[in-house]
Formats: C-alpha cells, sequence, structure tokens
C-alpha cells in the first residue's frame, strides 16, 4: 500500500471509484475517462510500479489479472465483438500511473494500434 498511489487508495477503499469487480488479488474499477464505451482498469492490490517490476512469482497473480479481464469482457456483453488489452508501460509506453493496470477496451470498432 502506498498512501500516494491513486490506485492504492482506489484499492483500500480511501479514494473512490467505480468498482465492478474485487478479489483478493485484483480490483476493477471503470476509468475515469473513458475512451471507449466500456473502460475498465483491472490492478493487482498489491502496488507493482509496471511490468518491469514484475518477478516470477508473479506469474499467477498476472495469470489471474487476465482471467478477470476477460471475464468482465463477457459480462459487458463485448467479448464476441472484441476488445483490447493494453498495459503501457514506462514514459516511451504512455504510462502515466505507476501501478500496473490492465485497460480493457471495447465496445466500438477501434483503429489497427500500429496504423
Ligand atoms: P496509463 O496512462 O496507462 O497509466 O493509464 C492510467 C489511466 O488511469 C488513465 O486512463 C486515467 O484516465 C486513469 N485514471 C487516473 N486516475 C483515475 C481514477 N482516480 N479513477 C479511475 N481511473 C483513473
Amino acid at each position: 500500500m502506498r498512501e500516494t498511489c491513486i490506485f492504492c487508495r482506489i484499492v483500500s477503499n480511501e479514494a473512490r471509484a467505480a468498482i465492478v469487480y474485487r478479489d483478493e488479488q485484483v480490483t476493477a474499477f471503470r476509468d475515469i475517462h473513458p475512451v471507449a464505451p466500456t473502460h475498465i482498469l483491472v490492478v493487482p492490490n498489491r502496488h507493482i510500479e509496471s511490468v518491469n517490476a514484475l518477478e516470477a512469482e508473479d506469474e499467477r497473480l498476472m495469470g489471474h489479472l487476465f482471467i478477470v479481464a476477460g471475464k468482465l469482457a463477457r459480462e459487458e456483453g463485448i467479448d464476441r465483438g472484441g476488445y483490447r488489452l493494453i498495459v503501457n508501460t514506462g514514459a516511451d509506453g504512455g504510462q502515466t500511473v505507476f501501478h500496473l493496470h490492465v485497460h480493457l477496451i471495447g465496445g466500438q470498432r477501434m483503429m489497427h494500434p500500429m496504423g
């Protein structure tokens, strides 16, 4: 838990968010600035700064995080149409909140990220 980390504060209920899923390992909540009809962030409850900070012991946690993302996609009704999972990493990757998170984005057709 990092007092200065907004996602840690959401996980611990100190900051408000539209939480859609929570268990002992991960929390999911709606992005405050959605870029598509569905835009959910799935985060580990434990503070992990980014993919750069992952260790071998985090393998199950990260697998679980993606399983939850897929479950939420089904619940949002976007699994058949398709969706995008994004993990921005570091400044060049566009990461602005340094608590690892997966963006689940869908509900509309998206441009290919590679152009
Ligand atoms: P990234 O740029 O990949 O680090 O993504 C960070 C995301 O967190 C952005 O899409 C923000 O809109 C979102 N965000 C920042 N603060 C909050 C918050 N308090 N509640 C929900 N989403 C947030």
